[in-house]
């Protein structure tokens, strides 16, 4: 799969290039691939490379992989339903979509006591869409305060997919409001784990680098489209 070797070089290297532009320091952008709906030979694929961490959106789908790559850090992002917390609090280290209060204090409580605290981040509708899951970004801050009593959970910070925008301007306003809400959670909360800005895609990840992202998730430009 040379391609996937190709693409992969080029997405780090955008990464790099946006990390030198927007004077961030070299190698503060870490990259989610984001392997929903992609087979288990391109997740090999790419860990060969050196690719640590994935991303999956499809529970059924992400549990089958992780079996076959426990040593992989494995990320949900996708929408969370709250009777499937268990084996999401069970099989994966870090959760980005935490979008409700029940929903954390169901993963805290599933958590395997064996296992460390589920890093988690907490999702913020930025773009205030309908649509979209998330905190409102008026309401996360007070949430993140309970949230952060949960023992079986630590606050790793946030998460946001603005609404698609194709001008870099306007890409950029959505991230700077996150980039604004990140800073005020690390003030609030008394935590030096809260280093983790979770914004950027394929087609704006530029953009999220600029306003301070810390990771970016990628599917489309490492796997190609998705069907
Ligand atoms: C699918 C998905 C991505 C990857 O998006 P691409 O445009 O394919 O890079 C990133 N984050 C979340 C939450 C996703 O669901």
């Amino acid at each position: 799969m040379d391609y996937l070797q190709n693409n992969y070089n080029q997405v780090k290297a955008r990464i790099s290039h946006a990390e030198k532009r927007f004077h961030r320091s070299p190698a503060s952008v870490s990259l989610l691939a984001v392997s929903k709906t992609k087979p288990i030979e391109m997740v090999n694929a790419l860990a060969e490379t050196g690719q640590k961490a994935f991303g999956e959106n499809y529970l059924q789908e992400a549990l089958e992989k992780i079996a076959q790559r426990p040593d992989l850090e494995w990320h949900f992002i996708g929408p969370i339903q709250s009777n499937k917390t268990k084996p999401i609090a069970e099989h994966f280290d870090w959760v980005e979509s935490v979008d409700r209060l029940k929903i954390a204090q169901r993963l805290s409580d599933q958590r395997p006591s064996v296992k460390p605290a589920l890093n988690i981040l907490l999702q913020v509708n930025i773009s205030q869409e309908d649509s979209k899951s998330g905190f409102l970004p008026d309401e996360v801050l007070l949430v993140a305060q309970q949230i952060s009593k949960l023992p079986g959970l630590v606050i790793r910070g946030l998460m946001a997919i603005p609404k698609a925008e194709t001008e870099f301007e306007q890409q950029r306003s959505a991230f700077k409001q996150m980039q604004t809400l990140f800073k005020q959670l690390q003030s609030e909360l008394d935590s030096d784990q809260i280093d983790t800005l979770s914004m950027g895609m394929s087609a704006d990840l530029e953009a999220a680098i600029a306003e301070g992202s810390t990771q970016v998730r990628i599917g489309t430009d490492l796997f190609g489209a998705r069907l």
